[in-house]
């Protein structure tokens, strides 16, 4: 098991030396294994990075039944809807976890709103991403340094961006650090048996047509015709979908 940085560093060159093996092994496994693995692997060194959708809402269901001090964290954007904020406060309590919360930094903030305006997402993708940067990646990254391996909510069918995604990858846009997808072939359909057979709390905008739930201003429901991230920055075409937190570029 892995307890310091210095030993987070040597466990990744022995893991990247059979990396392909591994990839290989874990890729047909139920998510418990998956997360067994991580678990024993990282210890305290690997968390779940959580916005509180459908899928992290499982993740931690599954995790907190193998590992209960389980690390669990997520990025508080100051934008996100009352509903995500009530959701944290259930799984706190019902898991008797502890959240680990990462803010934006303020400064960051101040200047893009004087510079941009608040809603400066709507104007154009550059300062919608300029937003997603500040708000979301810097405060990730920032986190992810402390890691040895992230675990993500992420699913293939999600999204066109995200058709190639692998359980277990090497997050090249993020130092290197271990990127773990215990729920890559999971169906929506999954999910949400899952949930109902184990009573998960989950976000109450799901039953409003919510499939996915960012910012409160850059989400809104869909309807049945549409794929479940069409709500995310409607106003985009597709391929550009992405706040920066999950790139395309990974193995
Ligand atoms: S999702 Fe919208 S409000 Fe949230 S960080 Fe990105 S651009 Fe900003």
């Amino acid at each position: 098991m892995i307890g310091t940085n210095r030993d987070v560093g040597n466990a990744r060159e022995l893991l990247l030396e059979g990396f392909p093996r591994i990839q290989d092994s874990l890729d047909d496994e139920p998510a418990e294994n998956i997360l067994r693995w991580a678990f024993e692997t990282f210890d305290n060194k690997v968390a779940i990075a959580s916005s509180f959708g459908a899928e992290d809402v499982v993740l931690i269901d599954i995790s907190a039944r193998i590992k209960p001090n389980v690390r669990i964290f997520t990025l508080d954007t100051g934008r996100l809807p009352h509903e995500t904020y009530q959701l944290i406060d259930e799984i706190k309590e019902k898991y008797n976890v502890a959240i680990e919360v990462c803010f934006p930094d303020e400064q960051r903030i101040r200047t893009m709103v004087q510079e941009h305006g608040f809603n400066l997402f709507y104007k154009g993708v550059a300062e919608r991403r300029l937003c997603c940067n500040i708000r979301k990646v810097e405060p990730l990254q920032k986190k992810l340094g402390e890691l040895g391996a992230w675990v993500c909510g992420l699913r293939r069918e999600q999204a066109v961006t995200r058709t190639g995604i692998k359980t277990v990858e090497i997050d090249t846009s993020n130092h290197g650090i271990i990127k773990i997808n215990p729920l890559a072939a999971w169906t929506e359909k999954d999910i949400w048996n899952y949930i109902k057979e184990n009573e998960v709390p989950y976000n109450s905008l799901h039953d409003k047509g919510y499939p996915s739930i960012g910012c409160a201003p850059c989400t809104r429901s869909v309807r049945a015709i549409e794929d479940v991230r069409a709500g995310r920055w409607w106003w985009e075409s597709p391929e550009l979908k992405e706040c920066g937190l999950h790139k395309k570029d990974q193995n």
